[in-house]
């Protein structure tokens, strides 16, 4: 049986009720998992300071068609949170994490800095930023999650993109790429890995025929209310594939950060060279 390398990914953890907090019906199922599948591992893509407001849909549509008329000032700029959302602000959440992250359990990945945009798509944080917006906000970004870990690994936030956000995460020394929500291939450019999405666990069949390639990368949400989010039925889905998956291969779970030795190592197939 060959060995497959399998990635676990989830967006929007931060210390927020329903995106991670250790008490969370979703942790506790993910952190269940690991009774059936022990080795099991997770990359959580964490939100530095979550400043996002979720606000009725009407009110996101009628702000962004204020936009686009061209009436951009503060009355049509999302409202922001005016709680203090930084991660450092909560210390109880960092034991858990830190404690995690040492057990190998988690990874942590960056996820912007408050996953805010106040014109835009609200959540697509890197949107119309200019390249000096754009260093200060990873690296802003970067040095609060430096309390939990070394972080080499970076997922834009609603997939937002702007010209320069690609050279300026390579120059501040990220490793892994995730801006692509339609990759399905891992690619390396002999400096960056761009991590695909393979498989996402809202649905219960693996479309992906994996042929010519030993490795998967699985993504998800953490808040169950969102798309792919982690609710008792995703997290069936992905342990029916998970299943199958053990039938065929020698199942490996991996951090983006393993891929690097992996490939030197001469052992993942299919990584497509930029
Ligand atoms: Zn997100």
């Amino acid at each position: 049986m060959e060995e497959l390398y399998i990635n676990v990914s989830f967006d929007d953890f931060c210390p927020r009720s329903g995106f991670g907090l250790p008490g969370d019906p979703s942790v506790k199922l993910l952190l269940g998992l690991r009774e059936e599948f022990p080795e099991i591992k997770y990359t959580f893509f964490t939100v530095p300071k979550a400043e996002f407001e979720i606000e009725p849909r009407w009110k996101v549509v009628v702000k962004r068609r204020l936009h686009w008329l061209g009436l951009i000032n503060k009355l049509t700029s999302f409202k922001i949170s005016s709680e203090d959302w930084l991660i450092t602000k909560h210390q109880e959440w960092l034991k858990f994490v830190k404690d995690n992250v040492e057990k190998k359990i988690f990874e942590i990945g960056q996820h912007g800095y408050n996953h805010y945009a106040p014109f835009f798509t609200p959540s697509a944080e890197f949107s119309g930023l200019t390249e000096t917006e754009t260093e200060k906000t990873v690296r802003d970004g970067k040095n609060v999650l430096a309390v939990l870990s070394v972080v080499n690994s970076f997922r834009s936030p609603a997939w937002g993109l702007n010209n320069h956000l690609e050279k300026v995460l390579c120059n501040q020394g990220f490793k892994y790429l995730s801006l692509d929500a339609k990759l399905s291939t891992l690619k390396f450019d002999g400096k960056v890995f761009f991590i695909p999405q393979q498989y996402s666990i809202d649905s219960n069949v693996l479309k992906e025929d994996l042929v010519g390639k030993n490795y998967l990368f699985i993504k998800g949400h953490l808040p169950p209310q969102l798309e792919n989010g982690v609710t008792e039925e995703n997290v069936n889905n992905l342990c029916k594939v998970l299943r199958e998956l053990n039938k065929k291969f020698f199942v490996r779970f991996i951090f983006l950060d393993d891929i690097k030795s992996l490939y030197e190592a001469g052992k993942l197939r299919g990584v497509e060279i930029l």
